[in-house]
């Protein structure tokens, strides 16, 4: 049926690590300074900005979401969505000069928190390659 195949889909989706501190910030339990929501992503910016304009792109509820690596088939239109509000709010922050949107995947690349968000770094001039 219908239903079972949502029940097993969200089966397959769900998140078997513990919530994060990115859960109480879409849940208001603990200021951020939100510059852009929506029904499926929040932009906040970052407590440590690398740059002078620094903000993480959030999907509201992480779905499986830990890191990249553990995208599936199912999160490809959730995917597209972040990637067009870092670029959306990126032209509200006045990054039109140009801008750097990083994913931090896993230890290797150096992730701290296990909910998948893109950074979007700007507002002086980026070298490459990083670190
Ligand atoms: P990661 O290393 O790619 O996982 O990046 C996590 C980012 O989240 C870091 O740049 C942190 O500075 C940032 N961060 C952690 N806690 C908070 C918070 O409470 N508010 C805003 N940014 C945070």
């Amino acid at each position: 049926s219908g239903e079972e195949a949502a029940a097993k889909a969200a089966a397959h989706l769900a998140d078997t690590e513990p919530p994060t501190i990115f859960d109480k910030i879409v849940s208001k339990e603990i200021p951020a300074n939100i510059i852009y929501e929506d029904d499926e992503a929040l932009a906040f910016r970052d407590i440590q900005p690398q740059a002078p304009v620094h903000f993480l792109v959030i999907p509201k509820k992480r779905n499986g979401l830990t890191r990249l690596s553990k995208a599936t088939p199912e999160h490809k239109a959730l995917l597209g969505h972040l990637m067009w509000v870092a670029q959306h709010v990126a032209m509200k922050e006045n990054l039109g000069d140009g801008f750097r949107v990083v994913v931090n995947d896993g230890p290797n690349g150096c992730q701290s928190v296990y909910h998948l968000h893109l950074h979007i770094m700007g507002g002086r001039q980026l070298t490459w390659p990083p670190g």
